[in-house]
């Protein structure tokens, strides 16, 4: 068996010890002569699953008890148009923060179904986070939406944005979720796609506040309407039960890591390693602001973009795979989520040395 160090963006590298685990369970999970994928979705062995993934996942993020928490489909574009349609009506207005490529398009959904007011627009290049004091917020939101991680420009929010009360604090949080703790209190809802930090692509995460379940508009697909999803426990219909119950092995695995306190250390040690390479070499370079840097998706350039495929090959030689940025930026980002080993980080940084002194 050859593993590689995956930097992609997602679907991303998922712990070996949960895949070891998968594996071993596939054929026969815990004596009932059946995988995962084989159970019914109400039957006693998943709905144990589904219930400990979610406890494990509230003790984790120590979700508050007036919170609910549901396993949903349609991955994070989903949640994109579900959000104006749970939270605010038709002539409502609502604000958003444009980051980057996601919160973009998170904008472009929610024009679709309420009046969006950008309260800020870093502009393209992205590469920086507007300070709070420049934003322009509508006295009367329905909630504030930003993308704490632009998975693509690699820009990350280093604070929590301040909302009065009746201003909910709304998070797309899919690229970096569960990369250190959290305080989930000062959100109305937060959701992320689950194939980065959470475990495979097919589920979506919304953690939402209970007073603000109950306002979606007429016309709300059923499915889209997070009251209807959370009365039913997240099985109004058949969820995604294999993804569920990988996550849960996800969030397991965290647990015996030491919690996100812990994972929080690994993952900024892991980006500062990245970026003091990257920082200390003129053939490298990262756009963004050293305060709006990304603990998770570290995109950079080589100083002769010539070089580029030279770079992709012989990294994948070195057993280095994914570190190609975006097909709409281009140069090199990698992705250093929960799973990726500080050995991967070193074996990244010891090629772009020896590269860089070969090729320079
Ligand atoms: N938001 C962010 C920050 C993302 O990184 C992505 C996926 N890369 C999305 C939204 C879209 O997620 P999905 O593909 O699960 O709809």
């Amino acid at each position: 068996m050859m593993r590689v160090f995956n930097f992609s963006a997602g679907p991303a590298v998922l712990p070996l010890e949960v895949l070891e685990q998968a594996r071993d369970e596939m054929l026969d999970w815990h004596g009932t002569g059946m995988s995962v994928m084989e159970m019914s979705h109400r039957g006693k062995a998943f709905v144990s699953i589904a219930a400990q993934a979610e406890a494990d996942l509230r003790e984790l993020l120590q979700v508050p008890a007036n919170y609910k928490v549901l396993f949903l489909q349609g991955g994070a574009t989903a949640q994109f148009a579900a959000i104006p349609m749970n939270l605010a009506g038709p002539d409502s207005v609502v604000d958003y923060v444009h980051t980057g490529a996601w919160s973009k398009k998170a904008i472009g959904e929610a024009k679709r179904y309420a009046n969006v007011n950008v309260a800020a627009n870093a502009g393209e290049p992205y590469a920086s986070i507007p300070a709070q004091e420049s934003w322009q917020r509508s006295p009367n939101a329905a909630y504030l939406h930003y993308t704490p991680n632009e998975t693509i420009g690699g820009v990350e929010f280093h604070f929590i944005p301040d909302t009065n009360a009746e201003v909910p604090l709304v998070a797309d949080l899919s690229s970096t979720i569960l990369s250190r703790p959290l305080d989930v209190s000062k959100f109305g809802l937060i959701y992320a796609g689950a194939q980065k930090n959470i475990g495979p692509a097919g589920l979506a995460l919304v953690i939402v506040r209970e007073d603000l379940l109950g306002r979606a508009r007429a016309g709300t697909p059923t499915i889209l309407d997070f009251a209807a999803m959370a009365k039913d426990g997240s099985m109004l219909n058949t969820p995604p039960t294999y993804a569920w119950y990988v996550a849960g092995l996800v969030f397991q695995w965290l647990r015996r890591q030491g919690g996100l306190e812990a994972m929080g250390k690994r993952n900024q040690a892991k980006a500062a390693k990245l970026y003091e390479a990257i920082d200390d070499s003129s053939f490298y370079a990262n756009p963004v602001a050293k305060g709006a840097r990304s603990w998770m998706n570290v995109p950079f350039t080589l100083a002769r973009p010539e070089l580029d495929k030279t770079f992709i090959a012989e990294a994948r030689e070195a057993g280095l795979v994914t570190l190609e940025g975006h097909r709409s930026v281009g140069g090199m980002r990698a992705s250093l989520y929960n799973a990726m080993p500080m050995e991967g980080v070193d074996a990244l940084v010891g090629f772009m040395r020896e590269f860089e002194r070969r090729h320079a």
